[in-house]
């Protein structure tokens, strides 16, 4: 199909939109019109029949880890709490490789857009000697398969040495990791809504960067204006880092830090007490919500609706595929939903609450008003499921089928008006020769 042209995704099963029941016209990498039923577009468009099809706006993940393909299921790493599987996983973090690297955000990045993932951050903060240019490779792969991203410029400067928790060999020091958030800044971020590739500057977490960095990282993002990122109230561990080393609770230090503003998104945010709620409704600064990751290290549960009740925005992260274990977007929406719906209800948490946070709660975590959402003047990321497997056979709602029947594969993709995944496949890639070379990479770095 001419890619140029107007398309007309025509006659959906179900749309996650209101008055397009005979779908939406999409025209130069925007939604430009939405047909309701019994009309007919205004545009002249090619048709795609759609009629197969559940489409839905582009599924965006707000964290996650890429090179953590690598080590998923790791068994000195199994059953452990955050801070010892960490501990765990350093050592062999330590030893990753460009090489691998590439193989490892190829892969991720390949599993969430086959998921309905069109747009994806990624929190890469950890670069070993002979890892300078981890951003540089992200950057390419991204390029490569025709995904939006925006990458983080992570960091960690706190090691076992300073009372940190990582070991030396994985920090860097506060310098070099200024320097080069502002090179990749330079040399990536593109501005307009239209940007395919972002960097934000992301200091991992408050017990592996210290004070200076993570206000030094403030100042740099307010003068470079990009986005904030890092982890906060994960774990009760953490909190009582915070008090013994910083006199205070992880919120009173990210805002003593000059991080409490709408520039910031925050992955977890379990931990939370009431009025802090409120302290980042009123500052606008969003969560990234992991339900898979916190079940998985028994980190907590985040609490969603008081969250939102507190105007806090939530947007959803598959988090790294070593505590996941896997980068599948549709299968987080049903994570979220299930354990959101066990916490606070049948009448609190429905399919739909899950998709909008996956959809326009992401896009506002990553400071994307123009994605999210099909609406007029929107960017086209869409992700179009079948609903023609086993699984879904004597579906009644096709919207409801997706999240409560476990979608979790895209039939098509599209990113800015271009078809990026046709047929379950992302054209181009050979999906069984990169699991033969990722599988081989895995293992040189798990036994060194
Ligand atoms: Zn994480």
């Amino acid at each position: 199909m001419d890619q140029t042209r107007a398309i007309w995704i025509k006659d959906p099963l179900a749309i996650l939109a209101d008055g397009a029941e005979r779908g939406i016209v999409v025209r130069q990498g925007r939604i430009v019109e939405l047909v309701p039923k019994g009309g007919q577009p205004a545009t002249s468009a090619a048709c795609f029949e759609s009629g197969g099809h559940v489409v839905l706006p582009g599924l965006i993940n707000t964290h996650h880890h890429f090179y953590q393909t690598l080590t998923r299921a790791l068994p000195a790493a199994l059953d452990r709490e955050l801070f010892p599987w960490l501990q765990a996983l350093y050592p062999v973090w330590a030893r990753l490789t460009p090489e691998n690297l590439e193989l490892g955000v190829t892969v991720a990045m390949s599993e969430l857009l086959l998921s309905g993932c069109t747009m994806t951050t990624d929190h890469h903060y950890v670069f070993p000697a002979g890892l300078e240019d981890a951003v540089d490779i992200e950057a390419a792969v991204t390029k490569r398969l025709g995904m939006r991203a925006l990458l983080t410029r992570g960091s960690m400067n706190r090691s076992q040495r300073d009372g940190g928790l990582p070991p030396e060999s994985v920090v860097q020091d506060e310098d070099a990791i200024l320097t080069d958030s502002e090179r990749v800044v330079a040399k990536y971020h593109q501005r307009g809504e239209e940007a395919m590739v972002q960097i934000a500057l992301a200091p991992c977490s408050p017990f592996s960067v210290t004070t200076s960095l993570m206000k030094a990282t403030a100042a740099l993002a307010d003068q470079l204006d990009v986005r904030l990122h890092t982890h906060l109230a994960e774990t009760e561990d953490e909190n009582e880092f915070c008090q013994q080393i910083h006199g205070c609770r992880p919120l009173d230090y990210i805002e003593h830090c000059g991080w409490l503003n709408a520039r910031s998104w925050l992955a977890h945010g379990i931990h939370f007490n009431a009025a802090e709620m409120k302290r980042l409704g009123r500052a606008k600064t969003t969560i990234s919500h992991c339900a898979c990751s916190n079940q998985i290290l028994a980190s907590g549960c985040c609490p969603v609706c008081d969250m939102e009740e507190a105007g806090v925005g939530i947007g959803l992260g598959v988090d790294g595929s070593a505590s996941n274990d896997g980068s599948n977007l549709m299968q987080e929406v049903r994570a979220a939903f299930l354990l959101q719906r066990a916490r606070y209800g049948v009448g609190r948490v429905s399919h739909k609450d899950a998709l909008r946070w996956a959809t326009k709660g992401s896009a506002a975590c990553v400071g994307r008003a123009e994605l999210g959402e099909i609406a007029v003047g929107k960017i086209a990321d869409l992700a179009l499921f079948k609903l023609d497997e086993l699984r879904f056979s004597g579906h009644g709602d096709p919207l409801a089928a997706l999240v409560l029947c476990g979608a979790h594969r895209a039939d098509r993709v599209m990113v800015g008006g271009k078809w990026v995944v046709l047929d379950g496949a992302i054209p181009g890639l050979d999906v069984s020769d990169l699991i033969r070379r990722h599988s081989a990479a895995a293992r040189a770095m798990q036994y060194g």
